[in-house]
């Protein structure tokens, strides 16, 4: 795995990234804005699954107004996603927005984005040059590649904000297309030093949407690229959540709540695995402890994974064996697997 790009660091809110900081894990509210009750509800949804940003929707004056409000009901620092209209980013400044996202190439006249960039320059607020495949310029370059002409779209975005001595800045280039996604990651981390905001746009339901994302964000970061994710799912923005963080443990980048090994199960099986390590999972949500936990499904490979773990059940027919740190604690009846396994899971994270 390479190490990490070494990119300098801005802050959104209280929230560091960039420079060396954890890598950030965000999702976007899927509310609609103007309802400030709904979108509060939904970012308390977020954070108390972990969400360390949140992004929503200005797509309106009342939305930009509604900003105020959202704010006063969250604690996560909030950004705000603008298109085309200057004058949004600018009452969501006002408002209160921790952070800006949006493309400056749609923004239109210079005038209009030296506005935003003064604003926004004055309270601190960083923006996200926020490129996707889909909306690249007109001007694309049709001997380039899609990735080289997102690259060069990006540039001439970036050049533009700092010849407004605007440097509170943070990129990313995303497509749907996993190897397009990767190819201009790769590209833009070398000419820049600003942090990069990763994922793959669009990425689908969760079943596609998972894998899709994580072959990309999970590239990416292993080539040492990335400073923040955000998995896009065609589902609740808590799924999105959880899939990063699970990304993210997977390279052992975070640490985030426990860990789950549990076998694909196979004829050896004599109790229903699938059903317990579901059920074991669902609970799990709540426990915050990085603590490993086993399911395994028979005596044959099961103790060797279960004795590994923090606490584990090496279920055979009828009864179980318990462990825990590595010793066995107890023998278990099947009836019992679930609320013995997690007594101890919440022993330990207590
Ligand atoms: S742990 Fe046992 S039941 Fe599970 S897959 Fe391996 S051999 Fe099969």
């Amino acid at each position: 795995m390479n190490p990490r790009r070494v990119s300098r660091s801005i802050r959104i809110g209280d929230v560091t990234i960039g420079g060396g900081a954890p890598i950030v894990v965000q999702s976007m509210t899927k509310t609609d804005t103007r309802d400030v009750r709904a979108t509060v509800r939904q970012i308390k949804e977020l954070e108390d699954c972990g969400c360390e940003l949140v992004r929503v929707a200005v797509p309106d004056v009342e939305a930009a107004r509604a900003l105020a409000g959202i704010k006063k009901g969250v604690s996560l620092p909030v950004i705000a996603d603008i298109h085309f209209d200057y004058r949004l980013a600018l009452m969501s400044l006002e408002a209160g927005a921790d952070g800006l996202r949006l493309n400056p190439g749609n923004i239109g006249e210079p005038e209009k984005v030296k506005a935003v960039a003064l604003a926004a320059k004055e309270r601190g607020v960083p923006i996200r040059i926020g490129l996707n495949a889909g909306s690249m310029p007109k001007t694309a370059d049709p001997n380039l590649s899609v990735a080289g002409n997102m690259v060069n779209a990006a540039l001439v975005q970036v050049h533009r904000l700092e010849s407004l001595d605007f440097d509170l800045i943070k990129v990313s280039l995303k497509a749907f297309d996993v190897p397009t996604t990767v190819e201009a990651y790769r590209s833009i981390a070398e000419k820049i030093p600003y942090p990069l905001h990763i994922g793959i746009t669009e990425a689908g339901t969760p079943r596609q949407g998972i894998v899709r994302s994580t072959v990309g964000i999970g590239t990416l970061l292993y080539l040492g690229i990335g400073d923040t994710i955000r998995v896009s799912l065609t589902a609740h923005p808590r799924e999105e959540v959880v899939a990063g963080y699970e990304i993210l443990k997977s390279l052992n980048l975070r640490q985030h709540g426990p860990v789950l090994v549990s076998c694909p199960t196979c004829g050896r099986t004599e109790v229903d695995i699938i059903k317990l390590a579901g059920a074991v999972e669902e609970r799990l949500l709540k426990i915050d402890k990085p603590i490993k936990v086993a399911v395994m499904g028979c005596v044959v490979n099961g103790p060797g994974e279960a004795r590994d773990a923090d606490v584990g059940i090496a279920c055979g027919k009828g009864k179980g064996v318990l462990f825990k740190k590595g010793e066995k604690v107890g023998t278990v009846e099947e009836k019992d697997f679930l609320t013995a396994l997690m007594a101890e899971v919440e022993e330990l994270a207590k």
